[in-house]
């Protein structure tokens, strides 16, 4: 496959670390795409392969939009299990598991119970912190770097309660949000009003909430899709309709990707195929327990800017994230277990209609509201997989859950200084696949 233009060295004297090398990214995600922008930048020839027409059109399409570095935590917490048992039974329930014979489903719901501990909860969530920090000061480069336009917010995140015993409970994820040096304001109804003001319509509704300042809103498909147009203008080559079948092996080593369309070849592949990575990486005998979490989101219309959500306002009783993007409302949420399922039916989004409509009555046109499915790539213990395989040249980028969009810069850059042979500047330690004794 005649797909390698070679880079133009322009005129640089001496070759830095990774300048030339060849390298597929496989997956035009948000993941895959950062990964090619940092390969670029570094001096790779790089080609990415997707099944898609455009990038970002899978789980990078319609997420709920929040940078969410305070809110990076692992889902598996202490006191989860028991919470679980009454989402399952609340009328607008947060979670649906489908009773399958799957035995993947199964081990991987077991593993996320065994993180669902306090020692394992702090470990994962340094571990997340760390590449979600990371990631903050890395998009942060990139939008000095890169004009993009995406809808981007900076005002934070509001936990909203409508319980005193939820507002009451926060104090616990204070204590950490301060340890990790997250800064936060924990506010009654009327700071909740003045940061969203319109939720002035509804102020019997909530009893306070908890600011996470430092946090950012954005459209993840429109920074995919910007930030894949840019890696073009580097030297990025884009296969788009190509569905990757399998590796090739030679020795230890992977010589190829198979696709629909043909074989590539390079120096090194990146694998971020969001939920769909564990299937082709078991196939070569790398097991890594990501499984699809189904969720949903709503696009509408804003009807009247006062009246609708200014940032990210996640309603802590049902789980869902209500996000302004511009002229639009994004609301997203819900976790359902049921394997690569990706039916939406037309009750499938009743929960986050209701609740934005409960919330920001006034706010946006629900009768215009656009519905979307999609499967976050989880890891039971919340952290992604990333680096190096048992193959010297197949890494990994993967198992981002439900932060994907949030730590996509972070991981990305920090994966493609790896693959380059440069320095990281975060430590991989706890993130690779090791940790599932791969
Ligand atoms: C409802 C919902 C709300 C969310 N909200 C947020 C949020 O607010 N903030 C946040 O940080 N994260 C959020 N997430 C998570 C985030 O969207 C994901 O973590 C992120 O999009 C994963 O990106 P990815 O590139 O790994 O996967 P994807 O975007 O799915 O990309 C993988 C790519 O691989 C391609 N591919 C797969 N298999 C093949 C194959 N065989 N051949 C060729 N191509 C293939 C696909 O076409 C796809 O383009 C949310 C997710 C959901 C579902």
């Amino acid at each position: 496959m005649a797909w390698l233009v070679r880079r133009r060295s322009g005129g640089k004297a001496a070759r830095t670390a990774g300048e030339d090398m060849k390298v597929v990214v496989l997956g035009a995600g948000v993941i895959g795409v950062t990964t090619a922008y940092y390969l670029a930048r570094g001096g790779a020839e790089v080609l990415v392969i997707d099944r898609q027409r455009e990038p970002g059109m899978e789980t990078s399409f319609a997420n709920a939009g929040e940078l969410s570095y305070g809110m990076t935590s692992p889902w598996a917490a202490p006191g989860i299990p028991k919470k679980a048992l009454k989402w399952l039974f609340m009328h607008h329930r947060p979670l649906f598991i489908w009773p399958m014979i799957s035995p993947r489903m199964w081990s991987w719901g077991l593993q996320m119970l065994r993180n669902c501990n306090e020692t394992s909860y702090r470990i994962n969530k340094s571990r997340m912190v760390r590449v979600s920090n990371y990631s903050r000061d890395a998009l942060t480069d990139l939008m000095a770097e890169v004009p993009l336009e995406f809808d981007k917010r900076e005002q934070g995140t509001l936990q909203l309660f409508r319980e005193e015993k939820q507002l009451k409970a926060s104090k616990a994820d204070q204590d950490v949000l301060a340890e990790f040096d997250s800064p936060f304001e924990v506010l009654d109804r009327d700071g909740c009003i003045a940061a969203e003001p319109g939720l002035v319509h509804v102020a019997d509704k909530f009893v306070g909430g908890l600011r996470l300042l430092a946090d950012r809103t954005g459209d993840c498909r429109m920074f995919t899709q910007g930030l894949a147009k840019k890696a073009a203008e580097m030297g990025v080559k884009f296969r788009y309709g190509a569905t990757i079948k399998e590796f090739e092996r030679k020795g230890n080593a992977i010589s190829g990707v198979i696709t629909d369309q043909g074989r590539a070849t390079a120096d090194a592949y990146i694998c971020c195929m969001g939920p769909y990575a564990p299937i082709i990486l078991e196939t070569i005998g790398i097991r890594v327990p990501v499984y699809p979490i189904k969720g949903f989101s709503i696009t509408l219309p804003v009807t009247d800017p006062d009246a609708a959500p200014q940032s990210t306002l996640m309603d802590e009783t049902h789980k869902v994230a209500i996000t302004r993007l511009g002229d639009r409302i994004r609301v997203a949420g819900q976790a359902i277990i049921m394997g690569y399922n990706k039916r939406l039916t037309s009750r499938a989004t009743e929960t986050v209609r209701y609740v934005v409509s409960d919330l920001f009555p006034k706010g946006g046109d629900v009768s215009k509201a656009e519905g979307w499915t999609g499967l976050r790539p989880m890891t039971p213990d919340g952290t992604p997989i990333l680096g190096p395989t048992k193959y010297p040249n197949l890494f990994l980028n993967t198992g981002h859950g439900t932060l994907g969009w949030t730590m996509a810069c972070g991981s990305s850059r920090a994966v493609a200084d790896l693959v380059m042979g440069r320095e990281p500047e975060i430590s991989f330690d706890g993130l690779t696949a090791a940790r599932y004794g791969q």
